[in-house]
């Protein structure tokens, strides 16, 4: 990983819909009076734009809760 800090545990992952990329510029068809397309800007649904999800708490053979 690039970069000064060393990677760490965080507290999300990247959304697996995605991948990452939240939010998609879609061409509408039409164009702007200086001649550049109509874009609609559409995020995720399932991380709603954020591009990451929280981690799903998983329960071991102990029932303990630990990060996924
Ligand atoms: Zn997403």
């Amino acid at each position: 990983m690039p970069g000064p800090n060393p990677a760490t545990i965080t507290s999300a992952r990247i959304c697996p819909n995605c991948d990452g990329f939240a939010t998609a510029a879609i061409p509408a068809g039409t164009r702007h009076r200086d001649g550049t397309r109509v874009l609609l800007h559409v995020d995720c649904g399932t991380c709603h734009g954020a591009g990451t999800v929280p981690l799903r708490p998983r329960l071991t053979m102990a029932d303990v809760e630990v990060a996924a």
